[in-house]
């Protein structure tokens, strides 16, 4: 790529991901929020051109998504669909230095929400697409790229939506979403940049703990409801699940050339959480979280009024699972936390929402690494999986190979882009736009062809 042509890339992923950003497609989880249908008016006048063939889908009025293919030429070659979404989550104004809907430019990086998660991406593939469209590609396989709307409330307007109504138009042998490719802070030699396989699944959960109702003024050996929910709430907060060292945690630790001591060390049970508190700061969380189902619980309620001693609390638990982890194994991990006051306890509701993996390895992880290769030399992918969630699981769900990727630069560490999801000041340098547009554009190119 010429000097020019890099320089060009670079100025139309920022334009184009400026105006996603002012866009403020906000969707705070109610149907009437996002109005990603202003999103999508954007992209499809962005990729009109010869040789797209664009749909849009608005399951209610405002909530669009777009969709568009290049079909292959041979209806045998493998497919590839890049998958982007259009929404953000609400910001705390005050916590921003910049204008969180601003789309500033600053010293090389674009402010906004949504930077990282994921319009930097959306961006990306649509402008890969439009240098495609625009050089006249004819791919073997069909190409197929989408802008979604909802996936911040679940996908239920989006990536769920399509696959459940549209899947003619959105399947594919293939899928890269979010996220994935900023640098792990572990391990030796070159950049180590994670294309992530799978993602944990969720099983929110609702206790109900029972009391006996009385006088708030006569509390003396009273059955508070409350109090024993604090005890609930404690013992589940210093839960530890079982750990569980899977083959996807076996080859992430292989892939990261750590001395053999700390390789073994995490590979270990028994020495495996000395080894979790000795990682680099701010990643042991989410090390955690790789290797265990997870329980935190965040809401609570009890009581009707102050002098009444209440009958009954309810706790909320954000559970997250490990995949093998789901479904009466939870329950049985609950019963374990919460111990002799089980008894007391009753389960209201129940998700489910199981873990979602897809192979380590396959064509498309191959393309991606002698891609990422091309464009960052001396860099090694690695495998690895996202603790939360994404619209990737519709996908595996109906058999679809789906990756999370991006390649950021050095600018942007693992920790800060970790910080950045949902957090205050959300930004991406220019670089990693430019560096994410070429990896996309490559390879379709390389996959496809
Ligand atoms: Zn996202």
């Amino acid at each position: 790529m010429t000097l020019a042509a890099t320089s060009e890339t670079t100025a139309e992923v920022t334009d184009l991901v400026q105006r996603l950003i002012r866009n403020a497609c906000v969707n705070d989880g109610t149907p009437a929020s996002g109005k990603e249908v202003r999103s999508v008016d954007l992209l499809e006048s962005y990729l009109h051109a010869p040789g797209a063939e664009m749909k849009r889908h608005e399951p209610v009025p405002g909530r669009a998504s777009l969709v568009l293919r290049i079909e292959g030429s041979d209806p045998k070659a493998r497919s590839l669909h890049l998958m982007g979404h259009t929404d953000v989550v609400p910001v705390t104004p005050s916590g921003w230095r910049h204008d969180p809907f601003g789309g500033e430019l600053i010293d090389g990086e674009v402010w906004g929400r949504g930077a990282v998660d994921m319009l930097d991406v959306t961006a990306s593939m649509a402008v890969a697409v439009r240098r495609l469209l625009a050089s006249g590609f004819k791919p073997k396989g069909t190409l197929i790229y989408s802008a979604v709307a909802d996936e911040e409330a679940l996908g239920t307007y989006g990536a769920q939506w399509l696959t459940e109504n549209a899947w003619d138009d959105v399947k594919a042998d293939f899928l890269l979403t979010e996220f994935g490719g900023a640098r792990f802070p572990l391990g030796g030699g070159g950049p180590k940049l994670p294309i992530m396989t799978a993602e944990k699944g969720s099983q929110w959960t609702r206790l109900r703990v029972r009391g006996t109702p009385g006088h708030g003024s006569m509390p003396y050996k009273s059955d508070n409801a409350l109090v024993k929910a604090a005890e609930v709430i404690s013992r589940i907060g210093r839960y530890r699940a079982p750990l569980r060292l899977h083959e996807l945690w076996r080859r992430f630790i292989e892939g990261l050339d750590l001395p053999t001591a700390q390789r073994l060390a995490l590979t270990t049970a028994a020495t495996f959480d000395v080894a979790l508190d000795r990682a680099p700061e701010g990643t042991a969380p989410m090390l955690y979280a790789a290797t265990r189902t997870t329980f935190s619980p965040n809401m609570a309620r009890a009581g009707v009024k102050l002098n009444v001693i209440p009958d009954s609390a309810e706790i909320d638990i954000d559970i997250r699972t490990v995949a093998g982890d789901d479904g009466p194994r939870v329950r049985d991990m609950l019963r374990e936390a919460i111990g002799d006051l089980w008894a007391e306890v009753e389960i209201l509701e129940e998700g489910a929402n199981p873990a979602s993996e897809s192979p380590l390895r396959s064509p498309l992880w191959d393309t991606l690494t002698s891609v990422t290769q091309k464009l960052l030399p001396g860099s090694e992918t690695i495998p690895f999986l996202i603790v939360g969630a994404t619209d990737a699981r519709y996908f595996r769900r109906k058999g679809v190979t789906a990756y999370g990727y991006g390649l950021l630069s050095e600018k942007i560490s693992f920790r800060d882009f970790a910080k950045m999801f949902h957090g205050n000041n959300e930004r991406i340098d220019q670089e990693s736009l430019r560096l994410t547009t070429e990896l996309w554009e490559q390879t379709a190119r390389e996959f496809l062809s």
